[in-house]
């Protein structure tokens, strides 16, 4: 029912009251007249009207149309429907727990009982990558309650739904103010919201169904895995609210640099030392990939830097296959040389017309006096 009073009346502010004055006199009196703490016979009356009062003189629009019009409605295209955030911003909102809603409001009030996916992290080589590998992961869990079972309860206790919502998680209450139906919709205190009162407790988890471990899980990561990739591990996330759903537990690879062989995609490349003679007369080196080792073939004239492609020899891919081994040719020269060898090397340097040893030529110039 429409108040017929003022509303700064009501409020007990002067008409050019701030909105911090409005605030605060609507919170002292809203103290005073609550229908839950005041034992005022119209209580809930006068609760209703301060309400009303505020309403209005805390919404800079609806406040104008009233200092004009004695009405907070504008005088035109008024659709309704509109909403309320909790005035109190926490703090006395708690005592009230109201929330405004226009009529068929959303932004309920509710407590999440399923569980959530968590996350954990496995580091495996890529030795391991390339086999694949079974690995345990340990990680925090918010886990079913072992000793009830997750249901909450203690040995011979229930678990009903709430009386209070009817397993809802909220109360709900409709008021009727000029400015048109409000619904109140608060989370019921009875069962904190969750719907279901569970009657005695278990003592292990207080009633939740879950309670806080240290776990570990095997996961099995497939060859081929590349780094980043994740795994979900069903059923092992956190745990739902006294056996609601458990979520999943999603496991990211990581995988650490190898000494030698880089990876990029599904091919693995790798540097590999070719002697100068196999690099100038062509043959082959051994490439060691993890346990085994391959051959390449080096064709005549290799090149340092140059590429030597092995099909097949790479990281293997999920749907078959394997990528290539990419081999970087490192053009090596013998550390020691025997006197033979020297010889050997000096006579072909002679014939491709190289100098080999500039301290000659430079004896020679002193001799000559040059
Ligand atoms: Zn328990
Ligand atoms: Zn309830």
């Amino acid at each position: 029912m429409p108040s017929t009073r003022d509303y700064y009346e009501v409020l007990g502010v002067e008409r050019e009251a701030s909105a911090d004055e409005i605030k605060k006199a609507y919170r002292s009196r809203a103290r005073d007249v609550h229908p839950d703490t005041s034992d005022h016979d119209d209580a809930e009356e006068r609760f209703k009207e301060l309400n009303e009062a505020y309403e209005v003189l805390s919404d800079t629009g609806k406040r104008s149309n009233y200092d004009q019009f004695g009405t907070a409605e504008p005088q035109q295209g008024f659709g309704g429907g509109y909403g309320y955030g909790d005035p109190f911003g926490g703090g006395v909102g708690d005592l009230f727990s109201v929330i405004f809603e226009g009529m068929g409001g959303g932004g309920r009030q509710q407590v999440r009982t399923e569980g959530r996916d968590m996350s954990a992290q496995v580091v495996v080589t890529l030795d391991e990558a390339y086999s694949g590998v079974s690995k345990q992961v340990t990680y925090n869990r918010v886990a079913p309650c072992a000793t009830c079972s997750a249901t909450g309860a203690a040995e011979g206790g229930t678990v009903k739904t709430c009386p209070v919502c009817q397993g809802t998680g909220q109360v709900t209450s409709a008021r009727r103010t000029f400015l048109g139906t409000f619904q109140s919709v608060a989370a019921c205190e009875n069962c904190g919201a969750t719907g279901t009162v569970v009657h005695p407790p278990c003592p292990t988890c207080g009633g939740q169904g879950r309670v806080q471990v240290r776990e570990t899980v095997e996961v099995e990561v497939p060859a081929g895995i590349r780094d980043g990739q994740t795994m979900g591990v069903t059923s092992k996330g956190e745990a739902g609210l006294r056996g609601d759903r458990t979520g999943d537990l999603i496991v990211t690879v990581r995988i650490r640099p190898h000494e030698y062989l880089h990876r990029e995609g599904d091919d693995l490349h790798a540097r590999a030392g070719v002697p100068m003679t196999v690099a100038a007369l062509g043959g082959e080196v051994r490439v060691p990939v993890f346990d085994r080792s391959v051959t390449v073939k080096v064709p005549a004239a290799a090149q340092n830097g140059d590429i030597l492609t092995v099909r097949g020899e790479g990281m293997p891919r999920y749907r078959g296959g394997s990528g290539d081994l990419v081999v970087h040719v490192n053009v090596t020269v013998p550390r020691k040389l025997t006197k033979e060898q020297r010889k050997l090397l000096e006579q072909l340097a002679g014939t491709m017309g190289e100098v080999t040893d500039h301290s000659k030529l430079d004896r020679v110039r002193d001799w000559l006096g040059l």
